[in-house]
Parts: C-alpha cells; structure tokens; sequence
C-alpha cells in the first residue's frame, strides 16, 4: 500500500477520536456533541472557516490549497449518526448509551475525514479549495437534503462531491465502486379504499373494499413481472393490509402499505406512475374509490462516469489497481448522499471493513485499521483532483 508516514503517524490519534465517538453516539438531528466535537477538532487544526449549524448539527470546514489559481472546489462528505440499537458488544470503547449505537460506522466516516482535514492542513499541497462536509441524519432522516436546503452549494458551490462508506465483507485496503446506481431508491406508499360498508349476509347491498384491495394487491404484482424491463430491477412489497374487524361486517375501507425500491430513476418513476394509475383503475372497476399515497424517500444514488473512474484511479493509487473493484454490485439499502449527487458530479465508493459484523448488526465495529486507508483516499483525491 501506499500510505504517507504522516498518514499513519496520524493513525492511533485518529482512532481515539473514532472510539470517543462511539461511546457517544447520537441520532438524527441530535448530533450536538458529535458537532461540537467536530468544530473544535477542526479549529485546532486550524482550517480556514468553519460553519455550523448547517441542517440543524451539520458543520463544513473549508481548506484552501497553498495556491488557488485553478478555482476549483471539490466537496467531501462524512455522515455523523448513529442508530437507535443496543450495542452487545463488551470492549472498552462500547456505547454508553442504551438504545444508542454507531452501527454503520459513521463514526470512522467522521473521523477519516477529520484525519484528512488535519492532514490537508499541515501540507495544503493542491491548488484550489476543498470542502468537507458533516452531515446529520443520514439514517432516515435526509440530513444530506437539510444541508442543500440551508444553502450547502449556493454558499460552497463545489465542482464536484464524493461520498465513501465503509463496507464489510470487502477486505481492509479493498475499494469497491460502480458508474450508474450503486444504492436504491427506497419509497413508501399507502393505498386507501373506500368502498361501503353493510351486512355481510346482504353483501349486494355493500362494496367490498377487501376484495376491491386484494384485486389491488394482485394487479400491482404484474408491473414489476409485465412492465419493467426484466434486465432492470424493482421491488414492490405489501406490508401491511388493515380492513374490519367483526365476523358479519363488511366494513367500509380497506388500506395497504408497503414499500417500493429501484435502482434506476425512470424504473421508479415508472413503478410510481403504475402504482396509481391501476389502483385508481381497480378502484373505478369495482365502483370504489381507491387512492394510491406516494411517499418518496431517498432517491437512487447514482454515480457519475467521469468521477468514478477518477475514484478508482485515487484508490488505485493508494492500494493498487487490483484491489480496486470498478464494477461492484449494487446494494437494496438507500443513501441520502442520493441528494448531492442530483445537483452535483460525484462518486459515493466503498471501503473495505474487513471481517466485521454486518452494517446495522449490533455487534458491529468501525474496522480502525481501515482509517489510514480512508484518510490517504480522501487526500489524495484532493490532491489529484486539484494538482498544485
Ligand atoms: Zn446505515
Ligand atoms: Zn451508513
């Protein structure tokens, strides 16, 4: 591997903040210690400008190069927060808090990046400025969006943005990366049937919003196997299915919910657009009135061509050009770093974790010997993306 002295001198420190990170994990839009903790790292590094309070607890640091006539931006995002899970394991580094845990490892995210921003500060060896970006809420809580509604890229109007996250499964020094979609769009959705109740011995009498919801059910099987191209992928899941609750009552509304997940824009929209378009339809057949609730949550993150193969020549030069897979499989679990890289041009990459536990298991740890990879990859990027 090639990793600077500096770089893994840094590493022991670097792990010390990751361990008190996790022993204090905290939950979408609470991140008030994780942020002070960031804004007083950063200031002791003495980065150019700090600004917080972006999407409630976000914090952006901004390094300028020793030079900056190129006037170029590059953004680099970490996540800051933790999930509400137990922690079962028993190291000295464990959470403190119950129902609280660093399970996805944001909490080496934060630190890596934290590592760079020290790193970038001693050596400023690029000619531009970079943006390092801490966002809340990555858990479902679309803190990457809060962010860019509060002015994230009208304020620093980077050129490009790249998102990494660490992966278990893949080997310590290991990078893992796709062009196109590498993580799923994930949406949830109710529909609600309003047929007319009665006797269920009389039901001439009635509209039957179960049967008119289990001819909904059925119909909406047909768009993933009828309607998307079979080489593209979709997921539509019933849930849940409410309706009455007595022996001799047809009641008078029926509701299903579930989820819809996609790894491909127009595949989701497509999926979206059936979805009401044959409830509405299956409703009017049965005289009822069915409605279909859309409820978009993250988008599909979508890597861009130039910036990935970028990615892969940075990570090929920290670890070699064979431990760089540029055609990973993509994932079913959703990103809000989705939201970046709608407005932006930019890689969202995996770093191998070695063997751990599985992202959101609660015997999960932050592999901390991936930090010196993470922090070269992160420097490096800037320093190759803006050569001084
Ligand atoms: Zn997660
Ligand atoms: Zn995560």
């Amino acid at each position: 591997m090639f990793i600077s002295n500096r770089i893994f001198d840094l590493q022991p420190e670097i792990a010390e903040w990751r361990r008190d990170f996790h022993q204090h994990p905290e939950i979408c839009y609470e991140e008030v210690r994780t942020s002070k903790r960031v804004k007083e790292l950063l200031e002791s590094f003495g980065v150019d400008k700090i600004e917080t309070g972006m999407g409630k607890t976000g914090v952006v640091a901004v390094i300028e190069g020793k030079e900056n006539t190129s006037g170029r931006m590059i953004g680099l995002r970490a996540d800051m927060d933790a999930l509400p899970i137990s922690e079962i394991n028993e190291f000295e580094h464990k959470s403190t808090i119950d129902n609280r845990m660093h399970a996805c490892g944001h909490d080496g995210h934060t630190s890596m990046l934290l590592g760079a921003a020290k790193y970038l500060v001693e050596t400023r060896n690029f000619n531009g400025t970079a943006i390092l970006i801490f966002q809340p809420a990555e858990e479902g809580g679309a803190g990457a969006k809060k962010m860019m509604e509060d002015g994230l890229f009208e304020k620093y109007n980077v050129d490009e943005v790249y998102g990494m996250h660490n992966m278990p499964g893949i080997p310590v020094g290991q990078f893992a990366m796709r062009v196109g979609g590498i993580m799923a769009a994930a949406d949830f959705f109710d529909i609600e049937i309003e047929g007319l109740g009665g006797h269920a011995a009389m039901p001439h009498n009635t509209k039957d919003p179960i049967m008119v919801g289990s001819q909904i059910f059925n119909a909406i099987q047909t768009i993933i196997s009828r309607q998307v191209d079979p080489i593209e992928s979709g997921v539509i899941s019933v849930t849940q299915f409410h309706a009455g609750d007595a022996y001799n009552v047809i009641p008078q509304t029926a509701k299903l919910c579930g989820t819809m997940r996609s790894l491909d824009e127009g595949v989701r929209e497509l999926m979206a657009k059936r979805m009401d378009e044959v409830t509405e339809n299956v409703g009017k057949a049965f005289d009822c009135k069915a409605k279909f609730i859309y409820r978009p949550n993250y988008p599909v993150t979508v890597n861009h061509k130039d910036q990935v193969d970028f990615a892969a020549k940075v990570a090929a030069e920290i670890s070699g050009a064979d431990k760089v897979d540029v055609d990973t499989a993509p994932l079913m679990g959703a990103e809000d770093f989705s939201f970046m890289l709608q407005k932006k041009p930019g890689a969202y990459i995996f770093v191998g974790n070695g063997d751990s536990a599985g992202l959101h298991h609660p015997a999960y740890d932050f592999n901390d010997e991936a930090i010196p990879v993470g922090v070269s990859y992160w420097a490096k990027l800037i320093e190759m993306a803006m050569p001084a």
